[in-house]
C-alpha cells in the first residue's frame, strides 16, 4: 500500500492535466451517509419512495420532509481531508483541472474547490415545477413544506437528479468539454460504485494508456477490474497523502 501511495502521488505530481470522479464515499467520514453501503439512506427507505418524480407527484410533503431532513443533516457537517486534497491539487493545477461529482452535497465548494461540476444536482438548489426556473435555498429546515415558487406560486422540488430522469446536460457537457479539449493523464475515482453507465465511461477514457486510472475506494466497484492502481482504504486517509499540504 505504502509504495502504490507513494506511486499515485508521483502520478498526480507529474500529471498536466486531471479528471476526478467522486461519490457519495468521499463524503462518508463527514457524517454523510452513502446511499448503497452498510448503514446507507436507502437501507431505511425504500427509493422508490423518495427519489422519484413519480413519488414527488403522489406525496410532495412527504418527499420534501426527507429532503428536509437531509439538508438539516448536512447543515452540521464539514468538507473532511480528502475535499480539502481535492481542492489543494486543483490549486496547483489550474485550468487543468476538472472534478465532477455525483454528490448533491456542497462539501467540496465548501473545501475550497471551483472548477466541478454536479452531474446529479445540488441539494441545496429548489426548482420550480412551472417555472423550471431554480433558486438556492440554504434554509434548513425549511420553513415551509413543500416550498413553493416565490413568483408564481406553484410547487418547488429539489434541483437533484432522481431515478428514471436525465443528468444535469450542463455537468455532462462540461466533462465532455474538459476530456476533450486536450489529452487528460491522469483520472481519480474516489467513493463511487461506479454503478452508472455515464460514469464508468467517463472513468475509462484514458483506458490503454499505462498508469492514468486510479481509484480509491475501500471495496471493489464496477470499475475496479479496469484500474491501474486501486487504492484499497478511506480517501480522507489516502488522498492527503497523495496531495500533501506544501
Ligand atoms: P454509493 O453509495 O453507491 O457508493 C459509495 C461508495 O463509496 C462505495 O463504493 C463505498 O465502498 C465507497 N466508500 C465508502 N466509504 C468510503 C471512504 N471513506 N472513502 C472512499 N470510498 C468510500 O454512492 P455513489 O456511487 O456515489 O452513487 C450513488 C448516488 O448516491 C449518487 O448519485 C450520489 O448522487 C448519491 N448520493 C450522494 C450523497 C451526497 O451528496 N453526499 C450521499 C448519498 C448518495
Amino acid at each position: 500500500m505504502e509504495h502504490d501511495i507513494q506511486r499515485a502521488q508521483s502520478l498526480a505530481d507529474k500529471a498536466e492535466r486531471v479528471l476526478v470522479i467522486t461519490g457519495a464515499g468521499i463524503s462518508a467520514e463527514s457524517g454523510v451517509p452513502t446511499f448503497r453501503t452498510a448503514g446507507g439512506l436507502w437501507n431505511n427507505i425504500d427509493p422508490a419512495k423518495v427519489a422519484t418524480p413519480e413519488a414527488f407527484a403522489a406525496d410532495p410533503a412527504f418527499v420534501w420532509r426527507w429532503y428536509d431532513e437531509r439538508r438539516v443533516q448536512l447543515k452540521e457537517v464539514q468538507p473532511n481531508p480528502a475535499h480539502h486534497a481535492l481542492a489543494r491539487l486543483e490549486a496547483a493545477k489550474g485550468d487543468q483541472f476538472f472534478l465532477l461529482t455525483q454528490n448533491v452535497d456542497d462539501l467540496h465548494e465548501r473545501a475550497g474547490s471551483r472548477r466541478l461540476a454536479h452531474i446529479h444536482g445540488k441539494i441545496w438548489e429548489v426548482r420550480c415545477t412551472r417555472e423550471k426556473t431554480v433558486r438556492e435555498d440554504f434554509r434548513a429546515p425549511l420553513p415551509e413544506i413543500p416550498p413553493r415558487c416565490p413568483h408564481c406560486g406553484a410547487l418547488e422540488r429539489p434541483n437533484v437528479v432522481w431515478f428514471g430522469e436525465m443528468i444535469d446536460q450542463d455537468a455532462a457537457q462540461a466533462t465532455e468539454l474538459f476530456l476533450s479539449r486536450c489529452e487528460v493523464n491522469l483520472i481519480l475515482v474516489i467513493g463511487t460504485e461506479s454503478s452508472f453507465g455515464y460514469i464508468l465511461d467517463w472513468a475509462m477514457r484514458t483506458r490503454g494508456k499505462p498508469d492514468s486510472l486510479i481509484e480509491i475506494n475501500p471495496g471493489d466497484t464496477a470499475l475496479s477490474p479496469y484500474v491501474d492502481l486501486h487504492l484499497k482504504g478511506k480517501a480522507g486517509e489516502i488522498l492527503p497523502r497523495i496531495v500533501p499540504e506544501r
